[in-house]
């Protein structure tokens, strides 16, 4: 058996997983386990700006293709923090659990850097990278015209 272990659940987790799939031989052994801080299966970030921000769709709305996760051997692992990799026993943490792979694969992106100075302070500062941060910054605008 070949466990693969996945650390991020954007798009190019989620190509890499359709790859593999595509790729394996029909009776391979194989096990793939995807871990995503986010709470929703990957989905189009550029829509998170667009789509959500502008249209108020919601993550459901501007997910990938989901189909692939319903394959038997492959695991979703949403809303879970990898914290800590051990490349020598080949184990994972994530949550209180340890998880064996024999391949990873880190796919974690990028996210915005936090700006941490003073003069912030008390001022109504967003980030764009999530959905829950374009409907929030949404919500905020819509506020604003009611007001
Ligand atoms: C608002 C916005 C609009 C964009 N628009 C465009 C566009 O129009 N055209 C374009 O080409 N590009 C666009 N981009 C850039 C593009 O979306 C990124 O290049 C792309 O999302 C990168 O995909 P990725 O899978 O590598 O990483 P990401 O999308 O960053 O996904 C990484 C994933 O890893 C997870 N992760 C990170 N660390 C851990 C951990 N320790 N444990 C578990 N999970 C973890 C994160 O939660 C996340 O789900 C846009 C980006 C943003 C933010």
């Amino acid at each position: 058996m070949t466990r693969i272990a996945i650390i991020g659940g954007g798009v190019a987790a989620h190509t890499l997983v359709k790859s593999l799939l595509t790729a394996r031989q029909e009776d391979a052994d194989l096990t793939i386990d995807v871990f995503t801080t986010e709470e929703h299966p990957p989905y189009r970030r550029p829509e998170v700006n667009k789509g959500i921000l502008l249209d108020g769709k919601s993550a459901a709305d501007i997910a990938l293709p989901g189909g692939i996760f319903e394959t038997p051997g492959v695991t979703l692992h949403l809303g879970t923090r990898v914290t800590a990799v051990d490349a020598a026993a080949h184990t994972l943490t994530a949550g209180n659990t340890t998880h064996l792979f024999d391949q990873l694969v880190f796919a974690t992106g990028a996210g915005p850097r936090l700006l941490e100075v003073e003069w912030l302070d008390g001022r109504d500062v967003h980030y764009v990278r999530t959905p829950e941060h374009s409907t929030a910054l949404r919500d905020r605008l819509l506020g604003l015209t009611a007001e």
